[in-house]
């Protein structure tokens, strides 16, 4: 999006006409089709997932990095990061996350090692925008604590019966099937699970309640509840048992996508913030002459970058096929963080206004605070960064 603040001369480094030509669609795509209908959607506490996915599909915007054999566009990691940070134009972060979870958390472990059944079945139909998809991960009692899990799921012949209950679903409301991990069998360690597809429209499935949160209004999180659901074997992603540490490599997929529109909305944040403190005035004269609340920003604006270069070191090492459990994890931890800070910063210097829920600021906020709780708890990625340093 273009701004008359930041100077984009860095980005001719990293990114190709081809590059920009994505940009400039997806951006085009959020201001027509998302950003006029946020408030409603925020409003009405729905976004409206199977008509917007389906125009999503239909531009190829959800398979960007998969398999053109299934309806995806083969492309690499920088157009997914060119993707994603379109996605941090959008008025909130309720929508992003549900086409993340689309395209960075249901669907990955399908993608890579998912039988050919599995992808035509449910990976092209993700990709086209015809069947929305939810990540099941957290019960009651087990979020942070995955492998605390107790969502059973027992051999039967040629099926797998699953019984127990998620909580926090995103998309579960809408979603036509659930990335859903179960355990599988009562052995200590981690291979004792599965991961599994389970459709939602299958007799002993039921969203219990769609839950009522202070945030992402128009993103649908549900309590969702399996009775004796049965689904085929073949539903299983992978060998069994090893659905535990398929799901560790999903997240690294998940928290990722959270980066580039992290550090987007960040800086849309800040610019909205100056636009507004150069218009208002305090002791005869604009906010903005405040040298605190100036150095406030740049500040900011300094540290969203350092963030935006971790993210972009990233995707170099992901190029490379390394293994970036402790980058994703450290700009888990900081990105979160900083997200919080300038969300509830940048509403400190719109005053009593940026209070009002009428106010854009206000959503942000809100929004912004699931950053360092879900998908890895700030304190949960300390945890990870200090398992892989060795201490
Ligand atoms: C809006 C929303 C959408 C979500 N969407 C999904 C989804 O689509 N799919 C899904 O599976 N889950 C989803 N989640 C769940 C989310 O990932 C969890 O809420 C998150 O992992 C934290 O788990 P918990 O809520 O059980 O907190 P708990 O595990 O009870 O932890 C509570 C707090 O304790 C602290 N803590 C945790 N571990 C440690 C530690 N080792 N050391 C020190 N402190 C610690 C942290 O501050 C943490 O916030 C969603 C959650 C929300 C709120």
């Amino acid at each position: 999006m273009e701004t008359k603040y930041s100077t984009k001369d860095g980005n001719r480094i990293y990114f190709n006409e081809e590059h920009e030509m994505l940009r400039q669609t997806v951006n085009e795509f959020v201001k027509k089709e998302i950003n006029p209908f946020m408030d409603e959607w925020e409003e009405k506490e729905m976004a409206p997932l199977h008509d917007l996915f389906k125009k999503m599909g239909d531009l190829g915007f959800l398979g960007i990095r998969y398999d053109p054999e299934y309806g995806g566009q083969g492309l690499d990691y920088w157009f997914d990061l060119v993707f994603l940070e379109e996605l941090g134009h959008i008025h909130g972060y309720g929508v992003p996350m549900a086409i993340t979870v689309q395209t960075h958390m249901a669907t990955p472990a399908s993608h890579d090692i998912g039988t050919e059944y599995l992808k035509e079945t449910y990976l092209r139909p993700a990709i086209q925008g015809d069947m929305i998809t939810a990540i099941g991960v957290t019960e009651p009692g087990a979020g942070s604590d995955v492998a605390k899990l107790a969502t059973r799921a027992k051999r039967d012949g040629d099926s797998w019966i699953i019984n127990g209950s998620k909580i926090f679903i995103t998309n579960g409301v809408q979603g036509d099937y659930v990335t859903l991990l179960a355990r599988t069998s009562d052995e200590p360690g981690y291979h004792c699970f599965g991961l599994f597809v389970v459709p939602t429209d299958v007799p002993g499935f039921s969203v219990g309640k769609k839950l009522d949160k202070i945030g992402n209004r128009c993103s649908d999180t549900a309590l969702l509840y399996l009775d004796n659901v049965r689904v085929p074997h073949g539903n299983l992603i992978g060998p069994e048992g090893e659905g535990f540490i398929l799901q560790m490599k999903q997240f690294q997929h998940e928290r990722f996508a959270a980066f580039p529109i992290m550090y987007t909305m960040s800086q849309d944040i800040i610019y909205m913030t100056v636009d507004y403190i150069k218009e208002r005035e305090v002791q005869r004269e604009p906010l903005i002459m405040k040298q605190v609340l100036r150095h406030r920003l740049a500040d900011w604006l300094t540290e969203i970058e350092c963030f935006k270069q971790l993210t972009y070191h990233i995707v170099r090492m992901k190029m490379e096929g390394m293994d970036v459990t402790r980058e994703v994890s450290m700009g888990k931890l900081y990105g979160g963080h900083l997200f919080n800070r300038v969300a509830d910063g940048c509403l400190q210097m719109f005053g009593g206004t940026g209070y009002m829920h009428e106010s854009l600021i206000s959503r942000y906020y809100l929004d912004s605070r699931l950053l360092s709780i879900g998908g890895g708890a700030s304190e949960v990625m300390s945890d990870v960064i200090a398992k892989v340093e060795g201490f």
